[in-house]
Formats: C-alpha cells, structure tokens, sequence
C-alpha cells in the first residue's frame, strides 16, 4: 500500500491500495478472465467496460445504483478508507475525473503486458520505451476521457513530459526484472473465487509465474514507490487477498508474492503460508459483514483523513458542507445466509450495469 496520495493515484494498476492505490476498479480491456472454461478458454474483457489500472478512469456518467456483491482489494481498501467512500464508488457509482498519475499508471502497466507479446531475447528497454505511444493511442480510443487531462496543453509539452515519465519507468522495470528470463503463464489475469461463505472475491493480477517446480509467483506493478517499512503490511493486503483467491481456485498456496515498485526501484516479496490466507479471509469477512450492515442500515460513515484531498465528492460529503445522495436505494433482497448478495432487508432493483466490485 502506498502512503503517499501521489504514489497511490499512481498504483491504480492493479487492485489495492491502502487505500490509496486505485479508485475504481473495474476489468481492462483485453484482461483474461479467470477462472477459464472448462475448455480451458479464457474470456475477453469488452473495452470500455472500465479499467483497473486506468482507475480514477471510470468516469463517464454516473450508472443505476446497486448493491455491493462482491469485493475487490481495491473496494475493501476503500471501505478500510472511508465507509462514505466506498459507498460513492460502489453502490451511488459517482463518476470521477480521471487522474494523471492513475492513467500513467495504467499505460505502463499495458506497456509492461504487451511487451512479453515479443521473443524473449526482443524484450529490451528501447522496444519497451517504443511501446508507449501505442499504447497511449490504445488507452485514449478505449478511454476517451482520459484526454480531458491534456485539454489544457495545446502545445502538448505537459503530455510530451507525461510520456517521458512513463517511459522512465518502463525503463526502471528493467533494473529490476529481467524480462527476456520470464515467461508469464499470466497477464493482467482477472480472478474469481466464492468463498465458503458465500462472499465472492474478486481482482487482477498484473502478471502469474509458474515454475517448472509448478510453484507460483504473482506478481503486482506499482508505478508509485515502495512504502516505508512500517507500511509493507498493508502494501501485501492485496497481494495476500490475491493468493487467498488463487489458492480457493487451484487449490495451491502461491510460493512468493512480489511487488515491483517502478516509482523507487524497489522490490517487496513475501512468502505466504497458509496461516496468511486464513487470516486475510477472517478478516475480509469481517469487511464484509460490516459492509452489508452498513448498505442495510444506510449508515455509511464518511471518514476524513488527508487523503480528502484525492476524493472526487467532496461535494457530496457532510465533511465538506455535501448532501449524500438519497438513501435507502432501491437494492435486490438478499438471499438469507448468503455473504455474496445484497443486503437484508433491501428493496430491489436488478443491477443493469458492469460489476464494480
Ligand atoms: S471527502 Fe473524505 S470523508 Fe468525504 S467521502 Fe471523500 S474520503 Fe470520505
């Protein structure tokens, strides 16, 4: 988890953040979705269906509301934030600005992905770099109002700058990890699991390792920089949530969990065991029990800390002088017992739009 807002805005890439790291989450374009059928096929995710990495991203109009189904890191990082926060984003769908530091994210990310597309011994730093006016060409047709962030930059120097930083990081990935020796059995791999419970999980992997050993490394970018040493819990949350997911899927406890941090040159691994897992899922049933109290109750707490400085509704927050929008909404009854649907007790409306959580 970042502590820095500007490290967090940056880390949008994949799901957590301390609550800093991504703002919305959603599947990018093109991300594998997993598990795959039973054939073994992986489906697509349609562009336009929002972006994890892109985050701050999924602004367009504001969607029907809905009750929460499912969690994310990012969203259980959010409710861990501020309780009011989540509810915005997850059930009210607020749209929000798309943010600089969250889209470079998500173009070094999509750089960093499509370059293994290449023979290993092509995977250098100079074809990287060349990648990104591609990919932001790419970003911008999938997500057209990522451009709003230049509107004011007729000259295009603040984006020519924007560019180069993205591909100073790229560059940095290769001080770090030697792509031409990797061969992801994963990319941007989206994941499922229900657990016991009912409640289900949900996230992207930026990119999964399987050894000849079948030992499983996930690995996580970070455009941001490495936390302090008193943070790195609550930077593995995500990838800890991500193991737990894999390991309710395969059956198979992930070896390491590695976090590359572009921003500073720092890698963060951490080997789980199975004691790990079972502590992060108590604890996300704890989240999660929580979050159903609050969608029943409508008691959705706003939480000020300095990160009110990176939240999109302060116009609607009491913090700031806001009116909420009206509440209770109009969610589908959950099924009794079931820690996956909406709340008890609810009144029902069908969720039309794409799964945000
Ligand atoms: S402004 Fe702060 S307290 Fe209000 S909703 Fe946003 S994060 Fe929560």
């Amino acid at each position: 988890m970042e502590t820095s807002t500007e490290g967090a805005a940056e880390d949008c890439g994949s799901d957590v953040a301390p609550v800093t790291e991504t703002v919305a989450d959603g599947y990018p374009a093109g991300a594998q979705v997993y598990p795959a059928g039973a054939d073994g096929a992986v489906a697509t995710v349609e562009a336009g269906e929002a972006g994890e990495g892109a985050a701050t991203a999924v602004v367009a109009a504001a969607r029907p509301a809905i009750a929460p189904a499912s969690l994310s890191p990012s969203r259980a990082s959010d409710f861990m934030q501020c309780p009011l926060l989540y509810r915005f984003r997850v059930i009210d769908r607020l749209p929000e600005k798309p943010s600089a530091a969250a889209t470079k994210g998500t173009l070094v990310h999509a750089v960093l992905e499509r370059l293994f597309d290449a023979p290993a011994a092509e995977r250098t730093a100079p074809r990287a770099k060349s990648l990104v006016p591609g990919q932001w060409d790419r970003l911008r047709e999938s997500r057209p109002e990522v451009v709003e962030l230049f509107e004011d930059d007729p000259e295009g120097e603040r984006l020519a700058t924007w560019l180069g930083e993205a591909e100073q990081l790229v560059e940095r990935w290769f001080s770090l990890e030697d792509p031409t020796r990797l061969e992801p059995a994963e990319r941007e791999l989206f994941v499922e699991a229900e657990l016991d419970s009912g409640l289900r999980l949900r996230g992207i992997i930026d990119r999964v390792d399987v050894a000849a050993t079948g030992e499983v490394r996930i690995v996580d970018y970070k455009t941001g920089k490495a936390p302090r040493p008193e943070y790195a819990e609550g930077a593995l949350f995500q990838m800890k949530f991500y193991a737990l997911v894999v390991w309710r899927l395969k059956q198979v406890i992930p070896r390491r969990l590695q976090l590359v941090y572009l921003g500073s040159g720092d890698v963060l691994t951490y080997d789980p065991v199975r004691a790990d897992l079972e502590r992060v899922e108590r604890k996300l049933l704890a989240l999660w029990d929580a979050i159903r109290q609050a969608t029943e109750t409508g008691e959705w707490r706003p939480r000020p800390t300095k990160l009110c400085g990176w939240c999109d509704h302060q116009a609607h927050c009491p913090e700031f002088g806001g009116t909420p929008p009206p509440y209770p909404l109009p969610v589908r009854v959950a099924d009794p017992g079931s820690a996956g649907g909406p709340a008890r007790g609810a009144p029902a409306v069908e969720n039309s739009g794409p799964r945000e959580m």
